[in-house]
């Protein structure tokens, strides 16, 4: 049902293109995989990184009030204590009598085993971090964990932050790095998997100013997937109910997607009052507060908290991108990416591998990659190589024909309308850097035309 409600993508079908295309692999696949682990590959990685570095410019390079970190994934096991991971980051877990299968008792919606109809055990509390030992010795005393979140390394760096940069009541700490989970049951694809990434913003606020940063932070954050060409009828904020709060939050709103598999959590907002900075104050017996000059006080700021996936929003990005249209007898898929995020920026196509036009294509190609990733693919008839860039979601295709050698004038292809115009070469950089920053394309550069044929001359598909 909810396939049919975004269209034509399908988890399946994006787990296919993204193996196909090289986006996402799923780990140690020569040895038969491991579950819930996957790999991004050539294009997954570019994709990825314009997603976390579209967010650092938004959370920390555009703002006066946040500056950033990277912490180690590794901590003082004290700091899980404190932070009541130890104790409270667990999932009800229970095992199938009869088929052995675990479940996280609050995903069934009946009592037996979901896949074979078995009795279930009574559910026990399954911690979700990963432990391992620090040094040769694998005892209790050398235990430390993989980080569950980014967050911890944040508060416990508030001091260290607060003396070097003096930042006053409100400011933000922003980090973007890994996380493990040991989750009960993963799947989705990206969606949930035990090794995951996260972009988290710690927002430090006076106490009594939380409904107004709250309410900021759940606004900005949404407006930020729209930047990212996320179509707003997919978006939409859901309030958590009492019952739903994790240990630490006052409030939480999710911003969900709408997934292939239904409206899921992308990114959690939520205010977690004093409960970090208190805690970690009890636990190290340092003070973590903030003296305001102007009242003389010491203030235990409250926090609101943006915290986002990375996998998530890459999956939403490639759900919300994937199109399919008919054309002529086969069918074209699309990734109709914000050229923002899209991996490949332009790819230059010479129609030929015949010298002259070889050479033209690889001087522009020389020329463009200066300023952009960009791709030079001259192998396959031009309508194959268009389909791939499409597939790629590559938003800009330049062509090089015969023609180009006597008039110095390149084809320049759009992805989405797969309309084309025609430049002279001292014109293509900034005519692409004018689209690739948001121009119409039929703003024609000076001695530019309108090219109406999807095929330069001299090729047929
Ligand atoms: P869920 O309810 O889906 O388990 P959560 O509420 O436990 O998620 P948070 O602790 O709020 O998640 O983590 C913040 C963000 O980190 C989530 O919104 C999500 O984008 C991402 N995230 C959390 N767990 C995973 C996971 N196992 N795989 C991928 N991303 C994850």
């Amino acid at each position: 049902m909810a396939e049919q409600v975004l269209g034509k993508a399908t988890m399946e079908k994006l787990v296919s293109l993204s193996q196909r295309r090289g986006f996402i692999f799923q780990s140690s696949e020569i040895y038969g995989g491991l579950s819930s682990c996957w790999d991004y590959g050539p294009l997954g990685v570019e994709l990825k990184r314009n997603i976390k570095e579209a967010w650092w410019q938004a959370m920390v390079r555009d703002r006066d009030d946040v500056v950033g970190l990277d912490s180690s994934i590794l901590m003082h096991p004290g700091v899980w204590v404190a932070s009541g991971h130890v104790s409270e980051f667990s999932d009800p877990l229970v095992e199938c009598k009869n088929c052995n299968q675990r479940w996280r008792a609050d995903d069934l919606k009946g009592d037996t085993c979901p896949a074979c109809g078995g009795p279930l055990t009574e559910p026990r509390r399954f911690n979700l971090m990963f432990k391992t030992f620090m040094g040769p010795v694998e005892d209790e005393a050398n235990v430390v964990y993989l980080r569950p979140e980014t967050a911890q390394g944040i508060f416990v760096n508030f001091n260290n932050v607060l003396n070097t940069t003096r930042k006053k009541l409100p400011f933000g700490i922003a980090q973007v790095g890994k996380a493990f989970r040991n989750e009960i049951t993963t799947g989705n694809f990206i969606f949930r998997s035990r090794e995951f990434e996260q972009m988290e913003l710690e927002y430090f606020i006076k106490p009594g100013t939380d409904r107004e940063w709250f309410d900021y932070w759940l606004e900005e954050r949404l407006n930020w997937y729209l930047r990212l060409g996320i179509k707003r009828e997919h978006l939409r904020p859901r309030q958590h109910t009492k019952e739903e709060l994790a240990h630490y939050a006052i409030e939480c709103s999710d911003i969900e997607y709408l997934f292939p598999m239904g409206w899921s959590e992308l990114e959690g907002v939520a205010n977690r009052g004093s409960f970090d900075l208190a805690r970690h104050a009890a636990g190290s017996g340092r003070s973590l507060d903030f003296f305001d000059e102007e009242t003389k006080e010491h203030i235990v700021p409250h926090i609101i908290e943006p915290s986002a996936g990375v996998d998530r929003s890459t999956l939403a990005v490639l759900c919300d991108a994937y199109d399919e249209e008919n054309d002529k007898d086969e069918i074209r898929v699309v990734l109709r990416f914000h050229p923002a995020i899209a991996p490949i920026k332009v790819a230059v196509l010479p129609l030929s591998r015949k010298e002259g036009l070889a050479q033209m294509a690889r001087q522009v190609y020389a020329d463009l990659r200066r300023s952009w990733i960009v791709q030079y693919d001259d192998t396959q008839s031009i309508g194959r190589r268009y389909r791939r860039q499409d597939e790629t979601g590559t938003p800009y295709c330049v062509t090089i024909d015969f023609q180009s050698l006597e008039d110095n004038q390149v084809t320049i292809r759009e992805r989405d309308s797969m309309n084309q115009i025609r430049v002279p070469i001292p014109e293509l950089k900034s005519t692409l850097a004018a689209k690739l920053g948001g121009e119409e394309l039929f703003v024609l550069p000076p001695g530019g035309q309108v090219w109406k044929q999807e095929t330069p001359p001299g090729q047929a598909r």
